[in-house]
């Protein structure tokens, strides 16, 4: 376990950590290890603390990890489309070179090569096929030499949440990207409606939790300004009604919080026909609508331009 006993964003001593709650694995229950999770006061930013080192944080990658990560389907492309879209439209007009951190299979990337990008991949898990061919190192990222001022754009959806030392990763970023390059981070939003009312993280794979405040603080550090941020990007398929059978079950019926959590993160197949989406969708609309207004979306993204 290693413990953190100055914040790794803005130095502040371990008297400033706030302690926020506490959880095992709840969604692939390895083990029941309970780790606390410590939010910084002064630059907001959360995180496990004791946390996993790298060997230990092995074991919390299961078989069932790469199977809900990693789809068999061939044309990802193709099923991947309206999120794939939504992704690119965040892409300068000027097409240049791009890396993707995280990059998977590559259909991100294979999208923006279609579409007349120059592209490269990062990808710490080595069994991970590359479909398209596309030019993917694999390693971790602080281990690869990349030229100075080299990418256009970098993007990271949903990374780096995973990463245990999101800092350096933002500082080496700072130096391949062009200057006026941009980054493109997506991740879960630590002030969600679903963080604050059911602490559900995916604890202990998600070292660090963000909101736009801490992020913000992070890329400032390293020379960035925030041109643009949204929270529409993406609700929990199951947030709203999973959190209001969960506030009922938990307020109620007095049910144990890492059971509900446990049941909301392996939501049963049955509720994802189209019949109850749309009957869900329609009831939670309004909330929905209202959610990014509030900053309280289950996710968000940013971007940020390098000076
Ligand atoms: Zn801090």
């Amino acid at each position: 376990m290693i413990e953190i006993q100055q914040c790794l964003v803005c130095g502040a001593e371990k008297t400033n950590f706030k302690f926020v709650f506490e959880l095992s694995d709840c969604w692939l229950k390895v083990d029941n290890i309970k780790y606390k999770i410590f939010q910084c006061q002064n630059c907001k930013i959360a995180f496990l603390n004791p946390r996993p080192d790298d060997m230990e944080l092995v074991k919390y990658y299961t078989n069932e990890f790469d199977k809900f990560y990693n789809t068999t389907d061939k044309d990802l492309i193709k099923k991947y489309s309206f999120t794939l879209q939504k992704k690119y439209k965040l892409l300068p007009e000027k097409k240049g070179k791009i890396l993707d951190i995280g990059a998977q299979k590559g259909e991100f990337l294979e999208y923006c090569k279609r579409r007349g990008w120059t592209v490269e991949g990062i990808e710490l898990t080595n069994t991970i096929p590359n479909p398209y061919n596309l030019p993917i190192k694999y390693g971790n990222f602080l281990d690869i030499n990349y030229p100075e001022n080299y990418f256009d754009v970098i993007t990271l959806w949903h990374v780096i949440e995973y990463l245990p030392h999101p800092h350096l990763i933002i500082e080496k970023i700072s130096k391949i990207l062009k200057l006026q390059g941009l980054l493109i981070l997506a991740m879960p939003n630590f002030n969600s409606l679903n963080l604050q009312f059911m602490n559900a993280e995916d604890i202990p794979r998600h070292l660090f939790f963000f909101n736009l405040d801490s992020i913000s603080f992070l890329l400032n550090k390293f020379g960035f300004s925030i041109i643009e941020y949204n929270y529409h990007s993406g609700v929990h398929k199951n947030s709203i009604s999973g959190l209001i059978t969960f506030l009922i079950k938990r307020n109620i019926l007095k049910m144990d919080k890492e059971e509900l959590l446990h049941l909301y993160h392996n939501y049963p197949k049955k509720f994802e026909n189209i019949f109850f989406k749309i009957i869900d969708r329609s009831i939670t609309l309004p909330l929905r609508l209202i959610l990014p207004y509030l900053k309280k979306s289950h996710n968000f993204y940013i971007i940020a331009a390098k000076n």
